[in-house]
C-alpha cells in the first residue's frame, strides 16, 4: 500500500507540474493576443495623445481577472493611461523591456509596441498574475489525488489480501514442517509442494535437504548402533571413568569381571575406584601418574577386588581424553582379566626355579662324587687285600651308578629349563647305527648277545638330528636291549622311511618284553617297571631322557610292540636331504675311519662344552682321517676319557660347566696315565697372565679363539709327532659309552 501511495504521488506531482507549465505558456499566448488587439485599438489614441480614449480602452481589460495592471506610454516613456497599483507600475518600469514577454514567478509581463501605419507610436504593458489560477489548479489536483489514492489503497488492500495467501501459505507450511522436524527429530516428514514457482523450488530444496539429513541421520544411527553393540558385547571389559575415580560408563563384560549383575550396578556402587577396587591403592596413584604424564597407559597390571571380595589380576590399556585447554575430561580404556595367566606364570616360575635348583644340586653332587670315584680308583690300584677288593668295587660301581643318575637328571633338567643346546644337522643314519653298534659290541660279546642289522645299510639316508644326542638315544635303546635280553639272545636294528617323510629306526630284542599294563609308565623318570628287583643295573631315567631328547630334536620315540617274546622300540626323525657335496668327503672319511680303525694312528681328545666349537673342530678333523677325535663336554668326563684312552693330544677349553680348565690340566698332569699327554689350551681368554699361568702349569701350547686353521694344524702336527703310539692302549667299552653320553 505504501508503494501504491508513493507511485500515485509521483504521478500526480508530475501531472501537476506539467499542467502548471502548460497554464503558463497558454496564459502568455493569450496575453500576447490580447496585447496585440489592444495595441491596435489604442494606436490612434496614442498618436493623438488622447488620454481619455486610452484610459477607456485599458479599463476594458479589467474584466480579465488575471491582468492585474496595464500601462500605455508614449515613445518618450511618458504615461498615457494606467491601471493598477503604484507597486505594479514600479514593477513594469523596473523590468525594462520594450517588446516581448518576461516571466517572473507567477507573473507574466508583456511589452507590446503600438504602431500606426507602420510607425511606432508607443508601448503597451500588460502584467498578468497566475497565482490565483495555479492555486485553483492545485486544489483541484489535490482533491482528485486524494480520491484516487483512497480508491487505489482500498483496491490494493483487497487484492493483496487475496494474493498474499498464494505466497505466504506455502511458506507457512514449510515453516510448520520445519517445526515438526525440529520438535520430534523426525527427518522422514516432507513439505507438500503446491505450485511450480519460486516457493515450489524452495519446497523442493527444503525436502531435498531433509532427505540428506535423514540419510546422514540413519548412517549416524547405524554407526552408533554398531559401536554400541561392540561396546556392549565386547569380551574385553571397557570403561570410561573420571579422574576423580568414578565410573561414567562400563560394558557388560566389565561388570561381569567384577561379579556385578549390570553395568549400572558398578557405576552407581563404586564411588572411588582406588578405594573400592584396587587391592593396593598406591597402584592407582601410579596409574594416574603414568596417564597424566604420557596420556596413555599400556598393559598396566594391578590386583583388584571383585564384588564378593575375591581378588583378581587385571591388565589395563587406557588413555586420557582431554578438552581444548588440555584438562583431562575422563579416562577410557579396556581391561582384561589375566588372573589365569598370572597363575600359570607363577607355576612356570616355580617350575623353572625347581629345575634350576635340580641342575645346581646335580652339579654340586658331582664334585664329591668325583672324589669318591677318584679315590676308589686310587685304592683299587694300590693292591688292596682280598676283602678290600670287592668293597672297593662296590664303592666304584655305586659311584658310577650315582654319576650316571646325576648326568641323566642334569640332562633332563637342562632340557626342561630350555638350556639344552642342540646343533641339528643332516646325519647319515647308516653311519650313526654302525657307530652305535660298534660301541655296543664289547657289552654284547660279554653277554653273548648277537647284534645284527636287519636291513642293507644305505649311506644315503639322512635325518635331521644332533649327532651326539641321537647317538645317545640309540645307545640307550641298544644298551637296554642288550641289558634286558637273557644271554644268547638277539638284538637287531633296522630303519625305513615311514611315508611321512620321516625315518623310523627300530631296535628289537628277544628279551622278556614289557607287560602291556606297564607300558603307560615306560617314559616316566625313575620308573624301572620292576627291573629294580632284578640284578640288571639301571636308573629308570634313560628312556625318560631319550624321549625328551627326541622331542627337542623334533622327533619321537615309542614302542611298536612288547610281546611276551621281546620288544621293539622305535625312534623317528625328519628325513633330511643329503648335505652339500662339500660335506661328502667328511662322510667318506668318517666311514673310512671306522672301516680302517686299525689304521688310526693318532687320538685327539677335545674337552669343550660349546656345541658349535665342537662341531668346528670335528669338521676340521674330518679332513685328517689319520686322527680319531674323542670329545667331552665336561672336565670330569674329559679326565675319565683321558685316563681310559690315553690320547696322543688333549685340546682343552677353560670354561667348563663342572671343573675349571686349570683344574683339568692340574689333574691331567698329576696322573701317571696322562702326565705325558701333551695338552693344548684353546681359549678366548688371551691375557698374558692367563697364558703364562697355563704354560707354567704344563700346557704344551696355548691357542686363542678364533682359531687360525693353519696354525692349529701346525701345533697339532708338532705336538702329536712326538706323542706315544695308540697300539698298546686298551679300548674300554664303558669309557666309550662315557664319550657318547656327552
Ligand atoms: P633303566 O635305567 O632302568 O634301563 P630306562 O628308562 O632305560 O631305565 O628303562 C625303563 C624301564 O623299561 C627299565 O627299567 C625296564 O624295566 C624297561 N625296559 C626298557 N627297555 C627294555 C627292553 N628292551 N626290554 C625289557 N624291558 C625294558
Amino acid at each position: 500500500m505504501t508503494i501504491t501511495a508513493a507511485v500515485l504521488l509521483l504521478a500526480f506531482a508530475a501531472l501537476f507540474y506539467f499542467q502548471a507549465y502548460t497554464l503558463k505558456r497558454h496564459s502568455a499566448h493569450e496575453l500576447a493576443v490580447i496585447g496585440e488587439l489592444t495595441a491596435h485599438e489604442c494606436a490612434a489614441a496614442v498618436r493623438f495623445k488622447d488620454e481619455d480614449a486610452a484610459t477607456q480602452i485599458l479599463t476594458g481589460l479589467r474584466t480579465m481577472p488575471q491582468i492585474v495592471s496595464a500601462r500605455l506610454e508614449l515613445l518618450d516613456k511618458q504615461r498615457l493611461a494606467f491601471f493598477g497599483s503604484a507597486r505594479e507600475e514600479g514593477e513594469i518600469q523596473g523590468a525594462r523591456v520594450t517588446s516581448g514577454v518576461k516571466f517572473n514567478g507567477d507573473r507574466i509581463l508583456l511589452a507590446q509596441p503600438v504602431t500606426l501605419s507602420g510607425v511606432r507610436e508607443g508601448t503597451l504593458y500588460l502584467l498578468a498574475d497566475l497565482h490565483a489560477t495555479r492555486s485553483q489548479l492545485l486544489k483541484l489536483y489535490g482533491g482528485i489525488f486524494g480520491l484516487v489514492l483512497l480508491a487505489c489503497l482500498l483496491l490494493a488492500f483487497a487484492l493483496s489480501g487475496q494474493f498474499l495467501r498464494f505466497v505466504t501459505d506455502p511458506i507457512l507450511r514449510l515453516a510448520d514442517t520445519a517445526r515438526t522436524v525440529a520438535d520430534h527429530s523426525d527427518y522422514s516428514v516432507r513439505a507438500r509442494k503446491v505450485c511450480n514457482d519460486e516457493v515450489g523450488l524452495l519446497t523442493d530444496a527444503f525436502n531435498q535437504m531433509l532427505a540428506q539429513i535423514q540419510a546422514q541421520d540413519s548412517a549416524v544411527r547405524k554407526a552408533e548402533e554398531k559401536y554400541r553393540l561392540i561396546f556392549e558385547n565386547a569380551i574385553e571389559g571397557m570403561f570410561q571413568s573420571t579422574p576423580g575415580g568414578k565410573y561414567l560408563n562400563v560394558n557388560a563384560a566389565f561388570a561381569r569381571m567384577y561379579g556385578c549383575d549390570s553395568p549400572e550396578e558398578i557405576i552407581t556402587q563404586v564411588s572411588d575406584i582406588a578405594e573400592t577396587t584396587y587391592v593396593d591403592p598406591a597402584r592407582r596413584e601410579e596409574f594416574k601418574r603414568l596417564i597424566e604424564t604420557h596420556g596413555v597407559v599400556e598393559l598396566f597390571e594391578y590386583e583388584a577386588y571383585r564384588k564378593d571380595g575375591t581378588k583378581m589380576w587385571l591388565c589395563e590399556n587406557a588413555r586420557a581424553v582431554r578438552d581444548v585447554t588440555g584438562a583431562i575430561l575422563y579416562y577410557e580404556g579396556t581391561v582384561q582379566d589375566v588372573t589365569e595367566r598370572k597363575r600359570v606364570e607363577e607355576v612356570e616360575r616355580a617350575s623353572k626355579a625347581k629345575t634350576e635348583f635340580l641342575s645346581r644340586v646335580s652339579h654340586e653332587l658331582r664334585t664329591p662324587l668325583n672324589a669318591i670315584i677318584g679315590f676308589g680308583q686310587l685304592l683299587d690300584r694300590q693292591s688292596p687285600t682280598k676283602t678290600q677288593r670287592p668293597r672297593i668295587r662296590h664303592i666304584l660301581s655305586a659311584g658310577k651308578h650315582l654319576l650316571g643318575l646325576i648326568n641323566e637328571v642334569l640332562d633332563i633338567s637342562r632340557i626342561e629349563a630350555g638350556r639344552l643346546h642342540l646343533s641339528v644337522e643332516p646325519v647319515a643314519v647308516a653311519d650313526m647305527l654302525e657307530e652305535a653298534l660298534d660301541l655296543m659290541r664289547p657289552l654284547a660279546a660279554e653277554r653273548k648277545i648277537e647284534l645284527c642289522a636287519e636291513v642293507e645299510m644305505d649311506a644315503a639316508v639322512y635325518v635331521m638330528a644332533d649327532r651326539q644326542r641321537f647317538k645317545q638315544v640309540l645307545l640307550n635303546l641298544l644298551t637296554n636291549a642288550v641289558k634286558y635280553t637273557p644271554e644268547s639272545g638277539q638284538v637287531a636294528v633296522s630303519y625305513y622311511s615311514n611315508g611321512d617323510n620321516n625315518i623310523r629306526i627300530t631296535v628289537s630284542d628277544t628279551g622278556p618284553g614289557i607287560p602291556a599294563e606297564k607300558l603307560g609308565r615306560l617314559f616316566m623318570p625313575f620308573e624301572r617297571l620292576g627291573a629294580e628287583q632284578s640284578n640288571v643295573e639301571g636308573t629308570g631315567l634313560g628312556l625318560a631322557l631319550s624321549q625328551r631328547l627326541m622331542h627337542a630334536m623334533g622327533g619321537a620315540i615309542g614302542v611298536e610292540f612288547s610281546a611276551p617274546r621281546g620288544s621293539k622300540f622305535w625312534v623317528e626323525l625328519p628325513r633330511a636331504k643329503s648335505p652339500l657335496p662339500k660335506a661328502v668327503p667328511h662322510k667318506r672319511n668318517g666311514s673310512g675311519r671306522r672301516e680302517n680303525s686299525k689304521a688310526v694312528t693318532r687320538k685327539v681328545l677335545y674337552i669343550e662344552d660349546n656345541f658349535s666349537n665342537l662341531a668346528l673342530i670335528e669338521e676340521m678333523f674330518a679332513e685328517r682321517p689319520q686322527f680319531e677325535l674323542l670329545t667331552a663336554m665336561q672336565g670330569k668326563v674329559g679326565l675319565d676319557l683321558a685316563r681310559q684312552h690315553s690320547p696322543d693330544l688333549i685340546l682343552l677349553d677353560l670354561h667348563l660347566p663342572d671343573l675349571d680348565g686349570h683344574e683339568v690340566l692340574r689333574q691331567l698332569k698329576s696322573l701317571d696315565t696322562t702326565r705325558d699327554v701333551p695338552v693344548v689350551v684353546i681359549s678366548a681368554d688371551a691375557t698374558a697372565s692367563q697364558i703364562d699361568r697355563l704354560m707354567k702349569a704344563g700346557a704344551m701350547a696355548y691357542l686363542t679363539k678364533p682359531l687360525d686353521v693353519v696354525e692349529f694344524f701346525r701345533v697339532v702336527d708338532q705336538t702329536t709327532a712326538t706323542g706315544g703310539t695308540t697300539g698298546t692302549r686298551q679300548k674300554h667299552s664303558t669309557a666309550v659309552l662315557a664319550i657318547n653320553d656327552n
